[in-house]
């Protein structure tokens, strides 16, 4: 996994998941895009939740609410009088902060002249309609949720389900955070998976469980074992205003920490009681605002029983942001590709040895300094070679003067380092932005890159599988291109394929490179499609 989250923000960067938003007019605080790779790994791992949590269930259905929504929702939601954060000035600097997230030092200016937390509300207002008078705004939702309970019995109508169900629904959310911050973990736009799962109440509790076990499962699908998560119960004073339990799942960040990355919450039957005209004949348990607007009782007939109950609610709601952050965290790593073979060790060692030897001339290193590094020199250079700590112990010594040092070693280690070391995302196939990546052996020779074209063609045809075409390089950096976005297989195309190498055995055959184990096995062109998809599933 990364080890810090400058690893992330400068792979999503350089390779196109992850711009700032109006990066050519100096950006907006809080927002980004997501970049050519950005959005097919968004949209996989919205696939993936979606085919797992509606498409492999009996028990769900989708919905694709609107954004804007009256304004009432988020009055009897709860959202305009708790929707907020506690708020704080710095009297110094001006600055303002979640009060929550700073400890009582202003982390710009370290003053302790705070002003009191005040409630801010985090919910954007925008204008509806021509006339700017106070009845015609409305919000931009903080969350999808409550697209799901306004329509529960439009659902519940039109698909004639029977408790318990669910409804899932992805969408965009927006809060106006007071500090966004750590990339794409605390933004202002984001999207977010949310399933409202209904339930006869009783069996909410056993349904909080069972969802959090299938949550659970889902993560480890896409590539975050669970061993990488925290489970948060969250303790009474600390649960939100609608919530009897919920479970947070926590993932470690690297820098950012244990974090939360998604709620699972027992809401009871605060939501669909809060949205119904009738609520005193409605036998509620949660506490809920009194409501004079409501033209519908959100209830549910039970046969068995012969009334009308209130179902409780389950809610795992996760982020899809965050999701992405720890995907690409957790898959993310730098390594050797292969042992360095003796011969390159000891080139490296003695000019390991030859740079050290001027160093130690220099004035800048004590003697000791000297004396140690020189009696290390041989094993330094192969730590070097390797990258392994050592190196930052070498960069330690007293009386060293580490940026020159650090720059020479580097310098010569660079060659390589580049040879033998990759940048590497163990994405899940599944979710990995490009399937496949073909590549001519040679870019100028006709038969090959037609060869290689046609093959990509082919793999694209069923729609589902991107693939693209490369010869903008030499094999050996085209492979460490793919690497480092995740690209599960690499298919070069050679002489043997077209029937003019040495084997003429191989003829239509292709060389197909695995991403993770850098294995390369021959597979027929006719079978390649099947091969890989078998493959895929992963
Ligand atoms: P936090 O305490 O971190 O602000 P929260 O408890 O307010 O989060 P929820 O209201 O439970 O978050 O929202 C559900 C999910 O939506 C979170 O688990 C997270 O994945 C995502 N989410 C919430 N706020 C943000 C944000 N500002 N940026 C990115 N994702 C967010």
């Amino acid at each position: 996994p990364a080890t810090s989250l400058d690893q992330i923000v400068a792979l999503a960067k350089r390779r196109g998941f992850i711009f700032p938003s109006s990066e050519i007019y100096g950006g907006l605080q809080g927002v980004y895009d997501y970049g050519p790779l950005g959005v097919e790994l968004k949209n996989n791992i919205i696939a993936d939740w979606w085919r797992t949590n509606v498409y492999e269930r009996d028990d769900m259905e989708g919905l694709d609410a609107a954004i804007l929504m009256n304004r009432l929702v988020w009055k009897y939601s709860g959202h305009e009088e708790t929707f907020n954060d506690p708020l704080v000035d710095c009297r110094v600097c001006k600055m303002r902060w979640r009060a929550d997230h700073i400890h009582g030092v202003c982390p710009n200016c370290g003053s302790r002249d705070l002003t009191e937390p005040r409630p801010f509300n985090m919910m954007f207002r925008t204008q509806i309609g021509p006339v700017a008078d106070s009845g015609s705004f409305a919000y931009l939702r903080p969350e999808t949720a409550q697209g799901i309970f306004v329509n529960f019995a439009n659902v519940l109508t039109t698909t004639a389900r029977k408790l318990p169900f669910g409804i899932a629904q992805v969408g965009k959310a927006f809060r106006n955070e007071i500090n966004p911050r750590n990339f794409l973990f605390r933004v202002r736009e984001f999207e977010q998976m949310e399933i409202e799962y209904f339930v006869m109440p009783g069996a909410d509790e056993e349904w909080h469980q069972r969802w959090l076990e299938s949550r659970l499962a889902w993560w480890e699908q896409i590539g975050i074992p669970r061993s990488r998560i925290t489970i948060y119960d969250v303790p009474a004073d600390e649960l939100a205003h609608y919530s009897k339990r919920t479970f947070d799942l926590m993932y470690d960040y690297p820098n950012i920490g244990v974090q939360e990355i998604e709620g699972i919450a027992n809401r009871t039957d605060y939501d669909l009681g809060s949205h119904s005209k009738d609520q005193d004949q409605l036998n509620l348990t949660a506490r809920v605002n009194r409501n004079e607007d409501s033209i519908a009782r959100l209830t549910y007939f039970d046969q068995a029983s012969g009334r009308h109950v209130v179902p409780y609610v389950i809610e795992p709601s996760a982020g899809v942001g965050r999701a992405m952050l720890a995907v690409l965290c957790e898959g993310y790593a730098e390594e050797l590709t292969k042992a360095l073979p003796a011969d390159k060790l000891a080139v490296v060692g003695e000019a390991l040895q030859s740079f050290l030897k001027s160093v130690g001339r220099s004035e800048k290193i004590s003697a000791e300094a000297r004396d140690a590094i020189l009696a290390r020199g041989e094993e330094l250079g192969q730590a070097l070679a390797e990258r392994l700590p050592e190196v930052e112990q070498l960069l330690a010594m007293p009386g060293v003067d580490q940026i020159e040092v650090g720059k020479k070693l580097r310098g010569q280690a660079q060659p390589l380092i580049d040879e033998h070391y990759r940048t590497v995302l163990r994405l899940k196939p599944r979710l990995a932005p490009i399937k496949a990546a073909v590549f001519p052996l040679k870019r100028n020779h006709d038969q090959l890159v037609a060869t290689a074209k046609e093959v990509r063609r082919r793999l694209q045809l069923g729609g589902d599988m991107r693939t693209v075409y490369d010869d903008t390089g030499a094999i050996g950096k085209l492979y460490r291109r793919q690497d480092e976005i995740g690209t599960p297989f690499c298919i070069t195309v050679d002489f043997d394929t077209i029937g003019q190498g040495k084997d003429p055995a191989l003829a239509e055959t292709v060389t197909v490179r695995d991403r993770d184990t850098m294995a390369q096995e021959r597979v027929p062109i006719a079978e390649l499609e099947a091969y890989l998809r078998e493959k895929l599933r992963a």
